[in-house]
């Protein structure tokens, strides 16, 4: 069955076709978060959902280059830093290892990428969009000396939200006073600097400021995937304005369309109210995990619900996570013993080899819902085959197979003996990320610390793979 994806932009059901078959891997951007507080459990809901998309991708076949941007300036990074009184990166730096400490404990799987918007390669890109934008005339520099995006030279701008122009409100994010602006939907394409913003800044051609936050990803997004894109995703408040504004900027500059596919999920809510920093109402992973849950029933409970549909955060959901990976756990032991203990009495095997319906549930706008129920089923029916005798370890060794390969997506298996500790492999992320940004001391540090904890980081061709250090156990 081929592939379907609901995509926003033309509110339907689409079959997924690569933009170019033959251009392996997929190009995919997801954004990601905003480093000035700990990340909170909605936020993980949309990596999740991104992470499941990236993982059913690969299980069909398809290569997947994904990069995930890191917003490490803004108007609440810098006010943040302000606050606390220490430099930018500094202040930024503590939340995103904690991103990374987060995404590990929930088994997200890496992108590819993790650009930051204050590296200064991306900071040119941003400049030399916007200067190609200017020279198109679909952007002006304002009295205030911020430069915005001219929104009514975009015919299409609106497209995405399926908004109509005339509608448009102030979105909260533009700084400066409106009626600098010809309009009011136009955004800042670069911020002018002012007091508030104390030393950070770069020079532009339009002076001395920052970027708005939608230019970052629109210069990280081109720079480092191309001008298109196959899939882009990111939670429903992502839409507006900061989607359709990526798309104003990318085809504006390079005429072509940016992005095939836009995929959004619902949102993570607490009493119906979305989980928002701003509403007060939100856990982060270590609050869950104080409260005596592991990651891996937090992942479960993130993902179990369908993309679509908005999920109530509540304890007792955490509790049926819970019960359901121990049934998961249960029926993988049963399996295992009795592919270990080969029984001659077996009256006969009905349990034939699993059918594909789990992965054509994924298939269908990844229907985890469908797929879990999928699971469920074979559970119980596997069970009561076992009860009564009915399954011969050769059956039993195909619904094994069978797991490992939809563990593939779902990763929700229960840690083993011997399996890297979650807190190494943290420091070796960690690390990555250091080496990265070419931070070559704080890298030797964290392998100082991986090394102290009994593990070694080898880099190989394929990346940094670990093993256990010479004399430990
Ligand atoms: P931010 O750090 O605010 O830029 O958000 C990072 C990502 O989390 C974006 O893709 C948002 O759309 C998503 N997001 C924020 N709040 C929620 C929520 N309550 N449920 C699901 N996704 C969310
Ligand atoms: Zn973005």
């Amino acid at each position: 069955m081929a592939l379907r994806f609901f995509n926003t932009y033309s509110r339907e059901i689409e079959e997924f076709e690569p933009r170019d078959p033959r251009a392996r891997p997929i190009r995919m951007y997801t954004c990601g978060p905003t480093v000035y507080s700990r990340a909170h459990i909605g936020n993980f809901r949309a990596y999740i959902f991104e992470d499941l998309l990236q993982r059913h991708l690969e299980l069909r076949g398809y290569k997947v280059n994904r990069v995930m941007n890191i917003t490490d300036v803004e108007d609440k990074t810098i006010r943040g830093a302000r606050e606390a009184n220490v430099p930018l990166q500094k202040f930024t730096e503590q939340f995103k290892d904690a991103f990374f400490e987060d995404a590990n404990t929930l088994r997200i799987k890496r992108a590819d990428e993790y650009p930051a918007a204050t590296d200064q390669r991306y900071i040119d890109r941003m400049i030399e969009l916007i200067g190609a934008l200017i020279s198109k005339g679909l952007a002006y520099q304002a009295d205030d000396k911020s430069v915005y995006f001219r929104i009514n030279k975009f015919p299409d701008y609106g497209k995405l939200a399926h908004f109509d122009l005339t509608q448009l409100q102030s979105t909260g994010r533009v700084k400066h006073d409106e009626y600098d602006k010809e309009h009011i939907g136009d955004f800042a394409l670069w911020k002018a600097w002012d007091e508030a913003d104390g030393n950070v800044k770069w020079n532009s051609p339009w002076g001395a400021g920052r970027p708005g936050w939608h230019i970052e990803c629109s210069a990280m997004s081109t720079a480092l995937l191309g001008d298109q894109i196959d899939i882009h995703c990111g939670g429903v408040d992502n839409i507006f304005p900061h989607h359709e504004a990526e798309i104003a900027q990318s085809e504006g500059v390079t005429g072509k369309k940016f992005v095939h596919y836009w995929l959004h999920c619902a949102h993570l809510l607490v009493d119906g109210q979305k989980m928002a920093k701003s509403l007060g109402n939100f856990y982060t992973v270590p609050d869950v995990l104080a409260k005596g849950y592991t990651g891996r029933e937090l992942r479960y409970a993130l993902l179990r619900v369908h993309y679509r549909v908005p999920l109530n955060f509540t304890w007792e959901g955490m509790n049926e996570a819970r019960e359901s990976l121990a049934r998961i756990d249960e029926w993988l032991a049963r399996l295992r013993e009795l592919t270990g203990r080969p029984r001659r009495d077996v009256r006969s095997a009905q349990q034939a080899a699993p059918a594909s319906q789990f992965e054509d549930a994924l298939d269908d706008d990844l229907n985890i819902s469908a797929a879990l129920g999928f699971l469920f089923e074979s559970i119980r029916e596997t069970n009561r085959a076992m009860d009564q005798n009915e399954m011969d370890a050769i059956s039993a060794g195909a619904w094994l197979e069978w797991w490992k390969r939809i563990n593939t997506v779902l990763d929700l298996e229960a840690e083993t003996e011997g399996a890297i500790p979650d807190e190494v492999t943290q420091l070796a992320q960690q690390r990555e990320n250091a080496r990265h940004e070419k931070n070559w001391k704080r890298s030797d540090e964290l392998r100082e610390r991986i090394s102290a904890l009994g593990w070694e980081v080898r880099d190989t061709k394929d990346g940094p793979k670990l093993a256990r250090g010479a004399g430990s156990m």
